[in-house]
């Protein structure tokens, strides 16, 4: 499944926000552009998310992030309008899971929140950063700040959920519209590049650790070199 096929088939649909644009002309616009290139190459996808020689690790997670947050911000606004507070008055992942939403301004203490005014406030948090210039500079001669590895974490951590509520409670919408192929393609490529370098904790990840061990079975060619030929 190319990249580009997942775009145009989820831009039929309506976008739950305005995507996130990466800026053409700049060296982090050309990274974009390789990184796009190797998943439409149909190479491992345990493989594409590593590192390109001679580049930076930090350009590398803020163009990653970016793209996580486009793309699952337009998984989620295939299934937002079956998301209200009477189906999903929680943000739950099933029983045993519940999330709870703090940002330290509006909500100082943990709340619980319908799922789809928790995703509406993640989304817009998670905006807010991406688009701030102290936080993800534009430039590649802006340095990027102390803080930018561990708001990273915290990015992919609350985009995780997303993934959990949307596998969890409105799988059924997404197979409706025959598009678990690409959702699962997505998600595979997410949490090799979370885990990858280490990016989300693995009790984070919990939630979906079944589905994950079924799906994500791309081998790791760099720590097995697999089957010689003698
Ligand atoms: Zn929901």
């Amino acid at each position: 499944m190319s990249l580009t096929g997942f775009v145009e088939f989820f831009q039929k649909g309506k976008t739950f926000r305005p995507k996130k644009r990466i800026n053409e002309g700049t060296l982090r616009y050309s990274l974009y552009k390789q990184a796009q290139a190797s998943l439409n190459s149909g190479i491992n996808l345990r493989d594409t998310v590593k590192l390109p020689p001679g580049e930076e690790l930090n350009d590398w997670i803020a163009v990653h992030v970016v793209d996580f947050f486009n793309r699952i911000n337009l998984i989620y606004g295939t299934v937002c309008e079956f998301c209200d507070s009477k189906s999903c008055p929680t943000m739950s992942g099933g029983s045993r899971y519940e999330y709870l939403w703090a940002d330290g301004a509006t909500y100082k203490k943990p709340t619980a929140l319908p799922a789809y005014q928790y995703i509406s406030l993640l989304m817009d948090w998670i905006e807010e950063r991406i688009n701030d210039e102290s936080y993800f500079p534009v430039s590649s001669d802006v340095p990027f700040p102390k803080t930018f590895g561990p708001l990273c974490k915290k990015i992919l951590t609350r985009l995780f959920r997303v993934f959990v509520h949307v596998y969890i409670h409105h799988f059924d919408r997404i197979i409706a519209i025959s598009a678990e192929a690409h959702v699962n393609t997505c998600y595979k490529h997410f949490y090799y590049f979370a885990t990858e370098f280490n990016l989300i904790e693995p009790k984070e990840l919990e939630p979906l650790v079944e589905m994950t061990k079924r799906l994500c079975k791309d081998i790791d060619y760099s720590k097995d070199p697999g089957p010689r030929i003698r």
